[in-house]
């Protein structure tokens, strides 16, 4: 596993590659867990070169103190890439990435970039389009591997590899979750021991929901507030949104349609989760 931590010796590793075959890219902000390793190892067995960065992004956070309280755990990382036999590891500094000069952004615009993660957060939309913008010129991967669990940033990604015309194609990946249906967070382990208990209800929202729609429930605001009475049930939870969108626009639909994602956020503590259901043409459902 080579581990590179400078975006020259970055750049001259990713200009080699241009012979050596399909360059699969992982982007992660470290504290790695099972829903990173199920990326890493698709990676690793569908390219020639596997590559994965650990880089807590100061841009895509709502304050200095937000940014410094993300968990970081190097050494379990590493542990970890190398039991999936990753081939590159990309670490780089903050200051490399964001010089004192640095003054371009990217900004992505729309319901996209305005609903649900953008409403809460704009830094994280810009933060986001901008640092993979960056890691996409620095490594140069044919194959950039995403977790459905983070659906928004999916959305703007796609957005962002067809308005700038970025040669790469994405590969979505299931969300991974714990045996009671959490998703895996690195947040997750700031969770109390009640707060965790509390915490698998915003999966059985989302069950909630897609069982009424097996069901045959049409209605968007009826279906909204089957979920929102799951989530009302634990009395930690504190729901922030709960939407029935395009997956790809994330315009909020009035009505069911062949292609929905249902996602919503609670905070619970001081940990803000995230999770969602997609369900595709063909009644098919990714959970
Ligand atoms: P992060 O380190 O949180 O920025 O996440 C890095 C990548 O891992 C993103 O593409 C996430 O969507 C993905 N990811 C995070 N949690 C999970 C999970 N539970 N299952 C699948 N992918 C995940």
């Amino acid at each position: 596993m080579h581990i590179i931590s400078t975006p020259d010796e970055m750049t001259e590793t990713a200009r080699g590659w241009l012979t050596g075959g399909t360059v699969g890219f992982v982007p992660t902000m470290g504290y790695l867990h099972d829903g990173h390793r199920s990326l890493i190892q698709a990676a690793h067995a569908e390219c020639e070169v596997s590559i994965a960065s650990l880089f807590v992004n100061p841009l895509q956070f709502r304050s200095h103190e937000e940014f410094l309280q993300y968990p970081r755990d190097l050494e379990h990382d590493l542990q970890l890439l190398s039991e999936e036999e990753v081939d590159v590891v990309f670490i780089p500094k903050t200051e490399d990435i964001y010089p004192e000069t640095f003054s371009t952004y990217v900004t992505p615009r729309g319901p996209l970039a305005e609903r649900l993660e953008g409403a809460i957060s704009p830094e994280y939309v810009c933060g986001t389009a901008t640092v993979m913008t960056k890691l996409f010129h620095l490594i140069r991967p044919d194959v950039v591997y995403l977790g459905q669990k983070d659906a928004q940033q999916i959305a703007i990604i796609r957005q962002l590899v067809r308005d700038l015309t970025v040669d790469i194609h994405l590969r979505i990946l299931p969300t991974v979750r714990m045996p009671d249906g959490l998703a895996w967070g690195s947040r997750n382990q700031q969770l109390t021991p009640e707060q965790r208990q509390q915490a698998p209800q915003l999966y059985q929202a989302l069950l909630a929901g897609k069982a009424a729609i097996e069901q045959g429930e049409r209605n968007i605001k009826r279906l909204q507030e089957i979920m929102r009475a799951h989530i009302a049930k634990k009395p930690l939870l504190r729901l922030e949104y709960v939407s029935i969108c395009d997956p790809d626009t994330f315009v909020e639909y009035d009505e069911m349609a062949e292609n929905t994602l249902i996602t919503l956020a609670a905070q619970l503590g001081s940990v803000r989760l995230i999770d969602n259901i997609l369900l595709l043409k063909g009644s098919q459902w990714h959970i």
